[in-house]
């Protein structure tokens, strides 16, 4: 069995499968360590159902990760799924091993999801440099330790966006406000509480930004109110002046390594067009909760370890 992507998805599935008796089990994982989106994500607030405790991200990855250990599970880091047949073979490709072919009786996706960028919602103003996605902030301060802004202004209210806000503003950032055209907060009530109001930051509901202005640098951005079709007003306008914009405007699904293979899937459904191909975690569906991501991926581990053992597949005895 390959599992694609060693976030929390793929260490659940993969744990799982080896659990339930299956030896030959491998993740691939293209990023230096396992663990996923979790590894930025510093904060608390992980791993309350499936724990019963408050965990930062890293630390319910290691939760994972220690579990591997004194298993047959095999990991290749820094290695890239770069393609996918439906006869289940996988091209890999890593700065060790160069590009390889590997066979597998299953395969499951769990590559994630990626964030909506400017370009997606069309943004108009300058090209200039400062603009950002929620994510990318997120890993420049918590992983890199740089900070990206002196002055910011968030597009997006739902709570990756909420989050940055709040990380930024302990970091000494002016966040100057969280835009949200919705006439309500996309995240929890609870991060708008804790990471706007307790930090004095407006929420502009129904609000958007309609234009970006700089050169070399974002110097300032444009606000209008829009109305119940997220239309701006005009006569609205104020601006802000700031030198970063940090969009959080939504996550997309990682497959295209599925789509590419002509393989099929239905959102309501862990299996895929080809039988012992499954999917799961923010591949599937984007999920706001570690947890139910995890147990998504112990019942795909499950089904994937039965079909290759119903297979003939290697036991562990
Ligand atoms: C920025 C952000 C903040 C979040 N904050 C919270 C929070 O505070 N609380 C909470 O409960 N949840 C939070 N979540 C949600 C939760 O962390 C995710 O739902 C969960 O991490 C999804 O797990 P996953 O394994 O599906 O994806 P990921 O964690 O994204 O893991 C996917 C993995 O697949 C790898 N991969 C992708 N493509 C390939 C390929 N072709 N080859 C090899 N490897 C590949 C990636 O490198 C990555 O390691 C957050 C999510 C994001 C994006």
């Amino acid at each position: 069995m390959i599992v694609i992507g060693g976030g929390p998805a793929g260490l659940a599935a993969a744990y799982s499968a080896w659990e339930q008796g299956l030896c030959d089990v491998l993740i691939v994982e293209r990023n230096m360590e396992l663990g996923g989106i979790l590894n930025q994500c510093i904060h608390t607030g992980f791993g309350i159902d499936y724990f019963g405790e408050e965990l930062a991200g890293p630390e319910y990855a290691e939760r994972f990760v220690s579990r591997l250990r004194g298993t047959s599970i095999e990991v290749m880091l820094s290695t890239m799924a770069v393609k996918v047949t439906d006869s289940k073979e996988v091209h890999i490709s890593g700065r060790s091993l160069g590009y390889m072919v590997l066979s597998a009786q299953s395969v499951v996706f769990a590559t994630g999801c990626r964030e909506r960028t400017r370009g997606a919602i069309g943004i108009p103003g300058s090209r200039s440099s400062g603009v950002i996605t929620a994510g990318a902030a997120q890993y420049f301060v918590n992983v890199e330790g740089y900070i990206p802004a002196k002055r910011a202004i968030i597009l997006g209210s739902g709570d990756i966006g909420l989050i940055m806000a709040r990380r930024l503003a302990l970091e000494g950032v002016e966040v100057l406000a969280c835009v949200e055209i919705m006439p309500k907060a996309g995240g929890l009530t609870r991060n708008v509480v804790q990471c706007l109001h307790d930090f004095d930051i407006p929420l502009l509901l129904s609000h958007t930004i309609t234009d970006i202005c700089g050169d070399a640098r974002v110097e300032s951005v444009v606000v209008s109110k829009v109305d119940e079709n997220q239309e701006p007003i005009a006569g609205t306008q104020v601006v802000y002046e700031c030198d970063t914009v940090i969009i959080s405007v939504g996550l997309i699904s990682e497959n295209e390594l599925v789509y590419d293979a002509g393989i099929l899937i239905d959102r309501q459904s862990v299996e895929t067009s080809v039988p012992g191909i499954f999917i799961c975690g923010n591949a599937l569906n984007v999920q706001d909760i570690v947890d139910s991501v995890t147990i998504e991926g112990i019942f795909v581990g499950d089904l994937a370890a039965k079909f290759v053992i119903g297979q003939g597949g290697r036991g562990c005895g």
